[in-house]
């Protein structure tokens, strides 16, 4: 599928008059669209709730946005509780997802009201340590081991991953809780991520109504809710066919009405955890060719560097580039496209055929809203950018502004001359 940026040269030109380069820039509208999409997918299932990752794009302004569409928030830590809190998402809202989990990041969890996801057997008793009581209502994370492999031959390792219990622990761990007198039992599962396959949802739901049926018939415990998590992928490359959340949740409910029903296991709610899915999309990095080198390769540089977009750095990841302006022309040049960290994996592009790049260009790139700017971090002292809104009414609003050197420095305030840095800034 052809890619297209959802802003045009010219709006870009108007918005860097008030916000320079390099920011990431989100489109109300599609995440709009999408959201609407997600809810008449599940509607077949009443209990059905996306709890967005928040670890995704973690931006109150768009959590609120979310939220109006019923998603509350998936929340992995300390200051992702407190987001949600402040964006109005708690209670039943909240689906806390953590591993490794610190105590104090429990507490505020149960303080919340959230739903804790456990993932592993142990953090039965550390749960109940902390709060003297475990919840009346818990999830437990499933790891089954091994690789999970789909037709179109995308796979995963579950086998490899920190998270989850095994098989035997989970039915230990659910006898552990009816116990203990939990009343609400749910089960979580992350096997795959970014999926670029219709499949993925229904074989893992298949995988995981089936444990419930076990688990119902040699525990007598009847599970409230089934977590699909994330891992619901996006087309990154333009040959790529995006995902289609009608035939998604068709799948879901096919093996719903297969597996669960006849168990009499049909009030079971559906939940999903999607961050990638809700919002990759719908983000776009915009930035600005400010040189160009030509050395043993052709080289376009840019404003923004691997702090505002970690991924392709990270693991060799594509994001398509549009020049904005040169939509239509041909793409018979050949880049790479660096920011300016002193590092040789702060690249965006590798070897990308694309059209001819001038000095002042803007270049979108693509699929940056989830993962995007969550994942940035200060290396060489660079800062990170501003969010904005390309709101439905076509207005801009800013919805995070970039850092400054102050913000940069603030943690310094223990060393002796750090007046003297700010002041100078
Ligand atoms: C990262 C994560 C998600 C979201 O994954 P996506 O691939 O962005 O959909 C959901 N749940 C948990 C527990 C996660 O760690």
């Amino acid at each position: 599928m052809e890619k297209k940026a959802f802003v045009t040269k010219q709006q870009i030109e108007e918005i860097v008059k008030t916000y320079p380069t390099p920011f990431h820039i989100y489109d109300e509208k599609g995440i709009r669209e999408n959201a609407k999409a997600l809810k008449e997918a599940f509607s077949w299932n009443k209990g059905f709730k996306e709890y967005f990752a928040v670890k995704a794009c973690p931006n109150p302004f768009l959590m609120k946005i979310l939220h109006e569409y019923g998603c509350g928030s998936d929340c992995s830590s300390l200051t992702e509780l407190m987001l949600s809190d402040a964006a109005g998402i708690r209670g039943s809202e909240i689906m806390f997802s953590s591993n490794d989990t610190p105590a104090e990041d429990f507490e505020l969890a149960a303080k919340l009201g959230a739903t804790i996801n456990l993932d592993d057997i142990t953090h039965i008793d550390f749960l109940e340590g902390i709060l003297g009581k475990l919840p009346e209502r818990l999830s437990l994370r499933y790891n089954p081991g091994g690789v999970f492999k789909m037709s179109n031959g995308i796979m995963d390792n579950p086998g490899d991953a920190k998270y989850g219990l095994t098989t035997e622990q989970l039915f230990e761990a659910y006898g552990i809780l009816k116990e203990k007198g939990v009343k609400e039992f749910g089960l979580h599962a992350f096997l795959a991520s970014n999926t670029v396959t219709n499949e993925y949802y229904p074989m893992l739901a298949k995988q995981l109504f089936e444990r419930a049926v076990e688990i119902k018939e040699r525990l007598g415990v009847s599970l409230s809710f089934i977590n699909l998590s994330g891992g619901v992928g996006i087309p990154y490359k333009p040959e790529q066919e995006p995902n289609d959340i009608r035939v998604i949740g068709e799948g879901v409910k096919k093996v719903f009405e297969e597996v669960l029903v006849p168990a009499g296991l049909g009030d079971v709610a559906i939940y999903t955890e999607m961050g990638r899915f809700m919002m990759g999309p719908y983000g776009m990095l915009v930035t600005k060719a400010i040189h160009e080198k030509h050395t043993h390769k052709e080289y376009i540089g840019v404003d923004a560097c691997a702090v505002n977009l970690m991924r392709p750095a990270m693991y060799g990841a594509y994001h398509h580039i549009t020049v904005l302006g040169k939509e239509n022309a041909p793409c018979d040049h050949t880049y790479d496209v660096t920011g300016s960290l002193c590092e040789n994996n702060d690249k965006f592009a590798i070897d990308r055929q694309l059209p001819k790049i001038d000095m002042g260009d803007y270049l979108a790139i693509h699929d940056t809203g989830a993962h995007g700017f969550a994942m940035g971090y200060n290396y060489n002292g660079k800062l990170k950018s501003a969010e904005l809104l390309l709101k439905e009414d076509g207005s801009v609003q800013l919805i995070r502004r970039a850092q400054t050197p102050a913000d940069y420095f603030a943690t310094f305030d223990c060393f002796d001359e750090y007046k003297s840095i700010t002041e100078k800034k």
